[in-house]
């Protein structure tokens, strides 16, 4: 299959593909009888398949558009790399929160984004290295999250596209396509 990394053609495409890709979500959500290692086996084998084709520095739309959440750790890393003292990077760079506990950037893209690349990448924050998280456990109860980001990151784009790909046509999804999902 041919990988699509165009992200303005993806944004096009995800939103075309809305309907669909919701449906596909439901599926895996609380119809498909695999298990939940069986879809993040899954998941890892094509998003290892995806990311080897895909060049972040290319891309780096999540850096432009999503504000990564730092943990205190964080803060204390990245203050420490730019030689600014914790409260004096908090003023500076940091808000809280509304929905989860810790702090985003103020500002987008990421203040640290220069000429697509990350200026503090070895310093960067732990959601930073592990985004898109398609590596993780349990991604089945994540499918929310994992198709909201089908429109920002190139790599879960395609990733969805290859588990549709993989799953769409097995006896399952005709299953709840005609009984399951109105
Ligand atoms: S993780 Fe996704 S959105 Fe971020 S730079 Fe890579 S392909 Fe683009
Ligand atoms: S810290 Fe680096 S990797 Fe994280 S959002 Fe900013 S530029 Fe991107």
């Amino acid at each position: 299959m041919k990988f699509e990394t165009d992200i303005h053609r993806i944004k096009k495409l995800a939103l075309q593909k809305e309907d669909e890709n919701w449906k596909f979500r439901c599926f895996l959500k609380g119809w498909c009888e695999l298990s939940s290692e069986e879809i993040d086996a899954l998941f890892r084998r094509f998003a290892k398949e995806v990311t080897r084709e895909i060049d972040c520095t290319e891309c780096a739309n999540c850096c432009r558009e999503m504000k990564p959440l730092l943990q205190s750790k964080d803060i204390e890393i990245l203050s420490a790399h730019l030689g600014l003292s914790r409260t004096s990077f908090c003023e500076k760079y940091l808000v809280e929160s509304e929905e989860e506990k810790g702090f985003h950037f103020k500002a987008l893209p990421c203040p640290f984004l220069e000429d697509n690349l990350c200026t503090v990448y070895d310093s960067r924050p732990h959601d930073c290295r592990s985004y898109p998280h398609l590596q993780k456990k349990d991604r089945v109860f994540c499918m929310t999250e994992i198709f909201s980001n089908c429109s920002g990151c190139p790599i879960v784009y395609n990733v969805y596209e290859l588990l549709k790909h993989e799953l769409w046509d097995s006896d399952q999804m005709e299953e709840f396509l005609q009984f399951g999902y109105d």
